[in-house]
């Protein structure tokens, strides 16, 4: 058999498995990553803005302090500590001309001071906001404030530092999250792998049962999850199927047995027809005994077939309303004769009325069934009761006899299609009887049970509803 179906299972719902992992794995870090990425760059920019604004209140104390000249001497002190100059600081007055200013080189191109924050800053509230450049300083981030009376400081930050830092972490959480996915995808893989191999291990049961026979297991780990669920309920399915096809051989070996000896007679006399010669029978006498031995077998046929309809509930029942132990009574009559032939004492305790609704043929052939076991096999000198009685809404009907009862081992099987006891051998039957009378007694909503034991008879009672009316 090809393992290709196998693989390509095992393949896809990994396959799926693993990218559903991965998928969730890595939107996790990458939203993680985003989060702080974004919480990082907006404490960076609050904490330029706080450094500009602290810087704008320390212009405005010097100026307060040390007048405009001192103010220069301020700025000219502030600009030179850092080269290249990182930051630039511009005093205009309220006309909005420049009236004092770090190293005017610096920073090329940027923007003129618009009227628009120049009048917003002497109103007195601060003006910040972002700009591009062209130069080597690419982004800035600005800040204009009143520092004085008519007098508006602007102060310029380069963002350069705060752009490197925040591209460097993109970098690494981006490296970061492609290391997670190929981790991600490589435990993915593996978890779906262990989860599957369960499945797997079933599936190579469920192909080598395919091919040999019906005796493998699946290993159950114990584990207690869904796997090993699974696991169980197959081994349980399969000893459920093991059971039925031993069942079926059994049976099947059983009628094949049953029919070789009439159909072998059949055929010794058909041969015998054929050349002439009857054995020294009479042809009538021959023709007759294959007639029986045909009878026989139909029976034999017949019996298997009732069977088999009574226990898939197809067959029909003509119900009525009937007194079983009128019923009883008939049937012990029936067989009192024989009883008589092999000396057995044939008791019948049953008071009427004690109505079923049934079907009166076949509740007669099962009571019929219950006593001629009873006689067949108790021996000569023994005795056979049968009893009715009503109890609980029910009617109870029991044939007891003081023959060799059964071995304990039998109980169990003598329901079953086919099944003799070793001891009963001796004495005609094909082990049908017991079969058909517990299909009967289940199609009436009945029940039939047994208890016996070597030397000590037996009794099988047979339980059915008592008629609603009665
Ligand atoms: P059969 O009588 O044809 O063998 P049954 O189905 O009627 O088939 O019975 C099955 C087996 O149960 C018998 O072979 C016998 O071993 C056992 N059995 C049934 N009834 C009795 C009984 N009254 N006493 C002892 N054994 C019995």
């Amino acid at each position: 058999m090809s393992s290709g179906p196998r693989n390509r299972l095992a393949a896809t719902v990994s396959a799926r498995l693993t990218f559903w992992y991965s998928l969730i794995s890595i939107a996790s870090l990458a939203l993680a990553f985003a989060v702080a990425y974004l919480v990082i760059a907006s404490d960076l920019s609050r904490r330029i803005d706080q450094d500009m604004a602290d810087e704008a209140r320390e212009f405005s104390t010097v100026l307060a302090s040390q007048g405009l000249q001192g103010l220069k001497a301020y700025i000219k002190l502030e600009s030179e500590s850092a080269n290249p100059p990182e930051e630039i600081y511009q005093v205009f007055d309220s006309q909005g001309r420049l009236v004092a200013s770090s190293d005017p080189g610096a920073w090329p191109g940027r923007p003129p001071l618009s009227p628009a924050d120049l009048k917003r800053a002497l109103a007195g509230s601060p003006v910040f906001s972002t700009i591009s450049l062209p130069g080597p300083l690419k982004k800035a981030r600005l800040l204009c404030a009143a520092i004085g009376p008519g007098l508006v400081l602007r102060i310029g930050q380069s963002l350069d530092d705060t752009e490197r830092l925040l591209s460097e972490l993109r970098r690494v959480f981006g490296a970061v999250t492609a290391i997670g996915l190929v981790l991600a995808a490589l435990a993915g893989w593996f978890m779906a792998r262990r989860a599957l191999s369960g499945v797997a291990a079933l599936t190579r049961t469920a192909a080598e049962i395919g091919r040999q026979d019906l005796e493998s297991r699946v290993p159950v780990s114990g584990s207690g999850d869904e796997i090993d669920e699974l696991a169980r309920t197959f081994n349980a399915m399969l000893d459920r199927i093991q059971g039925l096809v031993a069942g079926m051989k059994e049976m099947t070996d059983s009628v094949a047995h049953d029919l070789r000896g009439p159909v072998a007679r059949i055929r010794l006399a058909a041969e015998m027809a054929l050349e002439g010669g009857t054995g020294g029978q009479k042809p009538a006498g021959m023709a007759a005994a294959v007639v029986e031995e045909c009878d026989q077998l139909l029976a034999l046929i017949n019996t298997t077939l009732a069977i088999s309809e009574a226990e898939a509930g197809l067959t029909r029942l003509e119900t009525v309303r009937l007194d079983l132990a009128g019923l009883a009574q008939e049937a012990a009559e029936l067989f009192r004769p024989v009883a008589e032939d092999k000396g057995i004492e044939l008791r019948v305790e049953a008071s009427s009325p004690a109505e079923v609704a049934g079907d009166r043929r076949k509740l007669q052939r099962a009571v019929a069934n219950l006593l001629d076991n009873a006689i067949k096999y108790t021996p000569r000198g023994g005795s056979v009761s049968v009893g009715v009685v009503l109890e609980a809404g029910r009617v109870v009907l029991n044939v007891r006899d003081s023959g060799p009862g059964i071995p304990e081992a039998d109980l169990l099987r003598i329901f079953d299609r086919f099944y003799r006891g070793d001891q009963s051998r001796s004495q005609p039957g094909h082990g049908l009887g017991l079969s058909l009378t517990r299909a009967f007694v289940s199609l009436h909503q009945g029940r039939i049970s047994v208890a016996s034991a070597p030397g000590q008879g037996s009794t099988f009672t047979v339980s059915l509803p008592r008629h609603s009316a009665a």
